[in-house]
């Protein structure tokens, strides 16, 4: 049985889906086995033919209802006289139907496709059971990830929708531990004790289900699975931090379960009861079976076996006289109607109690009236189903946010290390309005309106936009809905499909509404400088305070409005750039920035350190850094392994060499401890491939420039080369320009537009510059490397006059220089934008003489407003500072602040 379980409290208010909605569920997971599963087993796994057949036509599918919410596992594999009954949990069912898209538009959402994959990968799981019912649940678990890497390499689109299922808490299903599990097989790291916390956790919950509901599940499991179980039971029948009865009731548990085995399969109870004599002894058994302890030592094992079975038999039949035997036998699909949820109301009775709350808005009850009498007719059910939708969106339920401000302040700070900007914006706003909500009274809530709000935040990858709108959601106690924009393909999928058509949804804003449960929870949609132009209107829509009390979703119909001006909405985006302007304006723009490396330690020790340890189990007295060599450590790690404007690869590697560091040093070699230590890290951490670095030899005509990435908040190293082209002399006598000198590289307009200024400019100085004019006539080849990736903007000019100025004086350039700056048509430099990105690249590749224009010293870019910890690390010279002490200590990186190129060659030039 797929040992991952869920909460049943997630995903309560989904609506129930009609005939058609479980039809198309079943419809959708047959087609999975059958069309990708079996073959799937044929061919990976050389299953027999005949067995996958007969398996295929004696496997029923079917929604599995758990009135008393007593089963938290997603699907329960019965056996019954022909084969198996697989099934599924009403919740995970119900969200398989709530998220199919319209058959008829062929079309399929995101949430659609995770869904999909997520149920191939537990049917898989489950086929293997049946196919193999030799194999014990850690085998088949260790196939599971198998299969998920095949996924990760064959079909990474799978497996990415797989991950994004497990690590979504909103949807009830616990895989947090599954999720290590591959994350730690992608990085080919040691999974097996997670594997043993899986199933130790999913051996408990098991021997803590009631026993109607364990009875039926118990027989399915495999011998190891049910030992183990029955072990676990008995245990806690020992326990003494449990009640009597508890204790007793468990023990009885035990006997039924033996009873029950003995019963189906008298040769598998053998084994088990022997296994669980070597385990726990069978003198309390005995005790409680009247049975005489003696016995136990004078007879065989057979003997004790029968005279085991005897009584466990005898014991049952008395009870079976006073306890109806558990009901065992799968109720067909057909038999499923909607309101045979006896434990639920009908929907009669829901409508009728929606009609009595204020709450829900009467031209919803209108509209249910309407369609009240279709949903009994011939095409019923997608009325059903409309109606249970709008019953299931939560109509003007607004939760008052109860928070104060300093807890909520203080849940930022503990999530987050730093963003003192971003968090005061957002703080700003917030506390205002946990302080509007104290004023509000909750008998009224459906007179409250415009109390959401919009942000939008802008920054790389990794540097916290995603996790500070979940932190600013958790510390006001609301839920969260994440929406990609990315992967829309029309508006449909922000819009939901009218609901005349077969089997359509709502959209996923109505979806968030629907799992958040209230209407002032926190939507976050990812990638919006991604998002196509119909996924821009409808937001724009949304955004706007004017228009969002009317929202409208073609499903749920668009005579009703949807009030979500009391929702929160987060957008985020790696560049401002690619943001529709419109959008930009409808939001409060937060900006988070690349971390320096100081940052980025201190995230180190105070977060990520910490998350790893809690993790995995990992003690600080067990793998520590001295606390005088922590820093030092950590910065060797981010400059020598991570090249990212965020903390994501930061938070990796610091994972990987923890758990090699268990694996090797504490487990293997039986160390109680370990201290991190710079041999180690080279030792278990793989180098990086390293990006660009600077050359091995000084060269005429090339140079090393600095580019930084805006999306990806990183910097790299473009070497410039200018090299002579020989072409054939003019003929007709008619002039060269390098002007037009051929250039190479992926460069757009502003920086081609450079190259040619830089050509003005070295021709205007070009006496002292030590150029002989006439070179000036010869064309030039200029190539700027790395043509994969495009590049712009103004502040490789400097770099660009000095390979010109080499190429053309016949001056070597020093290998370990590099230069920023913007450069007029006379040689002045000017200030430029990045530069502490571009400073770290500069270091990170080996330089040791950066070249900034003087304007870079002062101001907003200006070096004066770097950290003390991040100036440390630098030499700061003016040209000035430079020419008295020229010499290099190369212990530290010098940049020296220039203003002309003619400053800017001094520094560059090698001095003959
Ligand atoms: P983004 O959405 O900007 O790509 P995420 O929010 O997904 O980035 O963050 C990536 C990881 O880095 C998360 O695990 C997050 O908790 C962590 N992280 C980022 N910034 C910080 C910070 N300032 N303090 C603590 N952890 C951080």
């Amino acid at each position: 049985m797929f040992p991952i379980g869920f909460d049943h409290n997630a995903l309560e208010s989904l609506p129930l889906p009609g005939p058609k909605g479980v039809k198309q569920v079943l419809d959708t997971l047959k087609e999975l086995l059958e069309d990708r599963l079996l073959p799937y087993f044929k061919k990976r796994h050389m299953t027999d033919t005949t067995l996958v057949s007969r398996v295929e036509q004696n496997l029923i599918l079917q929604r599995f209802e758990d009135e008393g919410k007593q089963v938290p596992f997603l699907v329960v594999p019965v056996p019954d006289e022909n084969g198996w009954v697989l099934k599924i949990h009403e919740r995970i069912f119900d969200y398989i139907a709530f998220v199919l898209p319209a058959k008829r538009r062929g079309g399929s959402n995101v949430e659609d496709r995770k869904m999909r994959a997520f149920s191939e990968y537990f049917l898989r799981h489950e086929l293997e059971h049946i196919l193999y019912p030799e194999k014990k649940e850690h085998e088949v678990v260790r196939s599971d990830i198998v299969f998920a890497m095949d996924w990760s390499r064959n079909d990474p689109t799978s497996y990415q929708l797989l991950l994004d299922v497990l690590s979504d808490e909103l949807n009830g299903i616990q895989g947090e531990a599954y999720l290590n599990m591959l994350k730690l097989a992608a990085e080919q790291e040691p999974y097996e004790h997670v594997i043993q916390n899986v199933l130790r956790n999913y051996v408990e919950t098991l021997a803590r289900l009631p026993i109607r509901h364990l009875q039926q599940i118990f027989i399915g499991l495999e011998t190891v699975t049910k030992t183990r179980v029955l072990g676990e039971c008995y245990r806690a029948s020992r326990s003494t931090s449990h009640s009597l009865i508890k204790r007793s009731s468990n023990l009885q548990k035990v006997l039924r379960l033996f009873g029950y085995l003995i019963r189906e399969d008298q040769q598998e109870a053998v084994k088990v009861l022997d296994r669980f004599k070597e385990s726990w002894g069978l003198v309390t058994l005995f005790h409680e079976l009247d049975l005489p302890e003696p016995a136990l030592d004078e007879s065989e094992p057979s003997e004790v076996f029968e005279l085991f079975k005897d009584a466990v038999e005898r014991q049952q039949e008395a009870e079976e006289c006073t306890v109806p035997s558990p009901q065992v036998k799968p109720t067909k699909v057909s038999s499923l109607k909607p309101d045979s949820k006896n434990s639920k109301k009908t929907m009669k009775e829901r409508i009728e109690e929606a009609r009595g709350n204020p709450n829900f808005p009467t031209e919803v009850i209108e509209i249910i009236d309407r369609n009240k009498m279709n949903a009994k007719g011939q095409s019923g059910a997608k009325y059903s189903e409309l109606i249970e939708t709008l019953l299931a969106v939560p109509w003007n339920n607004v939760k008052k946010i109860d928070v104060s401000l300093e807890d909520f302040e203080r849940g930022l700070n503990k999530s987050h290390y730093g963003l003192k900007k971003p968090k005061e914006i957002v703080t700003d706003f917030f506390a205002n309005l946990i302080w509007r909500y104290k004023e509000l009274d909750v008998n009224e809530s459906h007179l409250w309106h415009h109390m959401g709000s919009a942000f939008l935040f802008v920054g790389p990858p990794g540097v916290g936009k995603t996790s500070l709108a979940i932190s600013i959601a958790e510390s006001l106690g609301i839920p969260y809905h994440k929406i990609s924009l990315g992967g829309m393909r029309d508006e449909a999928d922000i819009r939901g499909y009218g609901f005349t058509y077969e089997g359509s949804k709502p959209g996923p804003i109505v979806q968030g509404l629907i799992k958040m449960g209230i209407m002032n929870g926190m939507f976050i949609f990812d990638e919006t400088d991604k998002s196509e132009q119909f996924a821009t209107a409808t937001l724009l829509e949304i955004l706007d305070p004017e228009q969002n009390h009317m929202f409208h979703d073609k499903y749920t119909q668009t005579t009703v409005d949807i009030d979500l001006s009391n929702a929160h909405f987060v957008l985020t985006a790696n560049s401002l750039e690619n943001v529709p302007a419109a959008l930009v304006d409808r939001c409060q723009v937060v900006l988070l920035d690349r971390y320096s490396s100081d940052e980025k330690i201190n995230i180190a020790r105070k977060h990520l350190l910490k998350r790893i340890r809690e993790k995995y189990a990992i003690r600080p007295d067990e793998i520590f850094f001295e606390p005088a060599e922590e820093n030092e450590l950590l910065r060797y790690l981010i400059r020598k392994h991570t090249f990212e404007a965020g903390v994501r690869d930061l938070e990796r590697i610091l994972k990987t060499l923890f758990l090699r560091l268990h694996r090797r040093e504490l487990q293997a070699k039986k160390k109680v401890s370990v201290q991190v230590n710079k041999d180690l890290i080279m030792k278990y951490l793989d180098e990086p491939n390293r990006p660009r670095s600077i050359n091995e030899d000084d060269r005429v005509g090339e140079i090393m420039g600095l580019g930084v990435n805006s999306e990806l908040g990183i910097g790299s190293l473009i070497p410039i080369q200018a090299t002579p082209l020989k072409i054939a002399g003019d003929q007709s006598g008619k002039q060269h320009y390098i002007s037009v000198a051929y250039a190479t590289g992926n460069i757009e307009k502003v920086m081609d537009e450079s190259r040619k200024v830089a050509v003005t400019a070295i021709s205007y100085c070009s006496k002292e510059l030590g150029i002989d004019d006439s070179q000036l006539n010869n064309p030039v080849h200029l190539h700027f490397m790395g043509a994969a990736t495009k590049k712009d903007g103004p502040s490789s000019g400097g770099a660009i006059a000095l390979a010109l100025a080499s190429l053309f004086s016949n001056r070597k350039i020093r290998r370990d220089v590099t230069m920023t700056g913007e450069i007029d048509t006379q040689g002045r430099l000017l200030g430029i934008g990045g530069l502490n990105v571009k400073l770290e690249t500069a270091f990170a590749a080996g330089c040791k003489r950066v070249i900034i224009p003087k304007e870079n010293l002062k101001g907003r870019e200006g070096l004066e407003r770097f950290s003390d910890d991040f100036k440390q690390e630098l030499e700061i010279l003016s040209y000035e500072d430079w020419k008295e002490n020229p010499a290099s200590s190369y212990s530290i990186m010098r940049v020296i602040a220039v203003d002309h190129i003619l400053q800017a060659a001094e520094v560059a030039f090698v001095n003959d």
